[in-house]
């Protein structure tokens, strides 16, 4: 019987999986899916690699549901579409790993209290990754679980670029700059040292222009910086959060506009960005398609924000070798990456436009200074990578260690 390995990356209104075979060095994929519409009516489906559905599950009623509750028709559905003891371990993205975990990491109780430690850092995204490995914890009590982390891949970035110009006090209790995305970029710049070796030594800005986006700049395929920092709030403007502010902004917020602490939040993480800008969406496809003017304008900002942080980027790596652009806006919008290109000029770039239109691998000209290529990301493929890794180095051919069977009581 194969055994796999399982990846889960749970947020707010979704739980999105893959399924691996465990090979020798490498995974095959056997499945992808979600749980959506958390919180509403929430539904599973399990597609093939090919995007046949190979299982779908609606649930009944509109209710709140506990992970458990969520997670179960999963793991039963593995468990028979597999056989019996075929899951070898589940590997979590988990958002942030505080300064103390720098690599993927086996949990257990321990790791588990530190990570909860870490809610404050990230209030959006933890508690529901955590819930995860709770709910995985109490439903299959002995399987190993592994945590990758968002902020490990910027772990050695230089302490200049790690620096907050606070008072001592704070950042010597953790206030520093982290950095997320780095499943994603750790993915890409294997990618990248794949398809083209020598550039991936040089010096790279990566763009992963999600929902959520942020720039890497690497140096040999190390970050050196990037635009989030202590939260997943800073940086570029992005669907529905704000990006870089002056904190004054904040006070104001509260001072003048007065909007306690939650409202405030809820401005900067969920009504700001391109839905808050435009008024109409935090989707780039309705944004793209639509003749009003503030989407124009929306794009606009998201644009100039993009590159105005590459310039900042590209001063910090001293010149620049490699532009990678990836995830959903950075891989299917070509006319984002063109404005992008464009503005660019000055730095020696020069986007190949039928390339472009094509999403080629490379849309940069021959004659450009700076290489520009479009790279899918695959965090759950970097995920499966290290929890088998981990797995292989503990040598943990089945599940017989990780959470004391008493959690299931
Ligand atoms: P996340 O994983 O952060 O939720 P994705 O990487 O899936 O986000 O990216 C979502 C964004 O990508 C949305 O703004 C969506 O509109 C955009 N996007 C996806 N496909 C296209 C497309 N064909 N053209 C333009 N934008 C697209």
């Amino acid at each position: 019987m194969p055994k796999a390995i399982l990846t889960l990356n749970a947020g707010s209104s979704s739980i999105k999986f893959a399924l691996y075979e465990l090979g020798g060095s490498t995974q095959r994929l056997l499945s992808r899916g979600a749980i959506e519409g958390i919180g509403e009516t929430p539904r599973f489906t399990a597609r093939a690699p090919d995007a046949t559905v190979l299982e779908s599950y609606a649930w009944q009623h509109q209710a709140a549901r506990s992970h458990e509750e969520l997670l179960q028709p999963l793991l039963v559905w593995i468990t028979n579409h597999l056989g019996g003891e075929a899951l070898a371990g589940v590997g979590h993205r988990v958002v942030h790993g505080g300064p103390l975990f720098h690599r993927p990491v086996r949990i257990d109780e321990t790791v588990l209290t530190a990570l909860e430690r870490l809610v404050p850092l990230a209030p959006l995204h933890q508690p529901h990754n955590l819930a995860a490995v709770k709910a995985v914890a109490r439903l299959r009590p002995g399987l190993p679980q592994v945590a990758c982390f968002d902020t490990a891949f910027h772990h050695e970035m230089p302490a200049v670029a790690r620096g907050l110009p606070l008072p001592r006090t704070y950042t010597a209790a953790g206030l520093r700059r982290y950095g997320f995305h780095g499943i994603s970029y750790e993915y890409l710049a294997g990618r990248l040292r794949l398809l083209a070796p020598t550039l991936a030594k040089g010096r790279v800005i990566m763009a992963h222009l999600g929902n959520g986006a942020s720039l890497c700049a690497l140096r040999n395929g190390r970050s050196i910086d990037t635009t989030m920092s202590f939260t997943a709030l800073d940086g570029l403007m992005m669907g529905t959060r704000c990006g870089s502010i002056d904190a004054g902004v904040v006070l104001y917020l509260q001072q003048t506009c007065g909007l306690d602490v939650a409202a405030v939040e809820r401005t900067l993480y969920h009504d700001s960005g391109l839905l808050g800008v435009s008024g109409i969406s935090n989707d780039m496809r309705a944004l793209l398609q639509s003749q009003d003017p503030r989407a124009r304008e929306a794009i606009d900002l998201f644009v100039y924000r993009i590159v105005k942080e590459i310039g900042a980027l590209a001063s910090a790596l001293g010149g620049l070798d490699a532009l990678v652009f990836s995830a959903g806006i950075g891989e299917h919008a070509a006319s984002i990456r063109s404005e992008v290109c464009d503005a660019l000029a000055w730095l020696g770039v020069e986007c190949d436009g039928l390339a472009n239109d094509r999403h080629e691998a490379l849309i940069s000209t021959s004659h450009s200074v700076v290489r520009v290529l479009v790279i899918g990301t695959d965090e759950e493929a970097m995920i499966a990578a290290h929890t088998a890794e981990l797995l292989r180095k503990q040598s943990l051919p089945y599940p017989n260690h990780g959470f004391e069977e008493r959690r299931a009581s």
